[in-house]
């Protein structure tokens, strides 16, 4: 009997949460020789999510809730999952219902013929707005021209099954800057990417915006590849060689013909983009800056308040699978 955990990280989703165990569990209950547990992380939600998910705890049995000691963010609520996680694989899903749960039923069994890594691609992006399908593909180039050593896996976000292998090499990536689809892609391992619909939300609002969408691509470039510093030399290269060669024709024109030529558009126009270039240049070592500020210290990916009504204290520099925190 495998046994698989189903993790589904909760921000302020109280219309839909107590929809979300009949849904799932109408078509995990009929995969054979399988059982499923979930864990629910609160992740700091301001509505009852909370309440609504300590109701579904006492209720069933296979369920667990942690709940996080403030917002944390999808990627370290995910996290906090994966850690508590005790079954042989996981599988993380979103609790709006727009990962749909027939395709698990698929994934386990491409699990069972061996693959670690089952994800869902989304075959259409039609609940999307223009912009927000323009930015991804702009992403997504860029991200596969700037890493070479591994590819960046397209339209495939964080609904997928992944076996203890991956799961433990997950957890050795203590990072706080966490863009996990790219460590799911770092970790390797066999992968089956699988077609699935993504479907409207069942109810409440999405959390994500331009600005966090934004916001998430500059991490996942950060984090992920060096090239844009790299692009940075290359392009001060060119343009001191590009200089250095106008500064002679200059010199030329002036010491042969007395060129008389008034600079006021020239100086301006170069002064502009060498301190556009410049800005630029700094903005990019500052976001790497950024990332070495918030790494170096060190600090824990999440914080847990509550686990299943117990509340909880941290304890540092333990192992999270022999739980890092205990009953206070
Ligand atoms: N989520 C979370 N923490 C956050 C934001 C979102 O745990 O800070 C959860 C949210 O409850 C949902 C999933 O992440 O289960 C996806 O969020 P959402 O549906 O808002 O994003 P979208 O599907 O629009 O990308
Ligand atoms: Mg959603």
């Amino acid at each position: 009997m495998d046994k698989i955990t189903i993790i589904v990280p909760c921000y302020n989703e109280q219309e839909v949460i107590d929809m979300f165990y009949p849904a799932v569990q109408e078509h995990l209950s009929k995969i054979p020789d399988c059982k499923f547990n979930y864990i629910f992380v609160n992740d700091g939600s301001r509505d009852a999510t909370l309440e609504k998910l300590r109701a579904i705890s006492a209720a069933h049995d296979d369920v667990t809730y942690l709940s996080l000691s403030r917002n944390f963010g999808k990627e370290s609520a995910m996290m906090a999952g994966i850690d508590y996680a005790d079954g042989d694989a996981v599988i993380i899903m979103d609790a709006d219902l727009q990962h749909p749960p027939e395709t698990v039923a698929e994934m386990v069994k491409w699990w069972r013929e061996g693959y670690d890594d089952v994800c869902g691609k989304r075959v259409d992006r039609a609940g999307e707005t223009w912009l927000k399908r323009t930015c991804a593909n702009i992403f997504y180039a860029v991200m596969k021209k700037f890493s070479t050593s591994y590819e960046m896996q397209r339209d495939v976000g964080d609904f997928r099954l992944l076996d203890r292998r991956c799961i433990e090499a997950l957890k050795l990536m203590r990072e706080n800057q966490r863009f996990t689809k790219g460590l799911f892609t770092w970790v390797g391992y066999h992968k089956k990417e699988i077609p699935f619909e993504v479907r409207p939300r069942a109810a409440g609002t999405t959390t994500w915006n331009f600005l966090a969408l934004f916001n998430l691509a500059m991490k996942g470039m950060t984090s992920f590849t060096t090239a844009p510093l790299r692009l940075m030399t290359f392009l001060g290269i060119t343009v001191s060689c590009g200089a250095m060669l106008y500064m002679l024709f200059v010199l030329a024109m002036a010491l042969l013909y007395g060129d008389p030529v008034a600079g006021y558009p020239t100086l301006l126009t170069v002064m502009l983009f060498l301190g556009g270039t410049q800005l630029l240049a700094l903005g990019i070592i500052g976001e790497y800056l950024g990332q070495i500020f918030h790494e170096s210290k060190h600090r824990p990916i999440y914080l847990i308040d509550e686990i299943d009504g117990e509340r909880m204290i941290y304890v540092p520099h333990r192992v999270p699978t022999e739980r890092n925190t205990h009953p206070r």
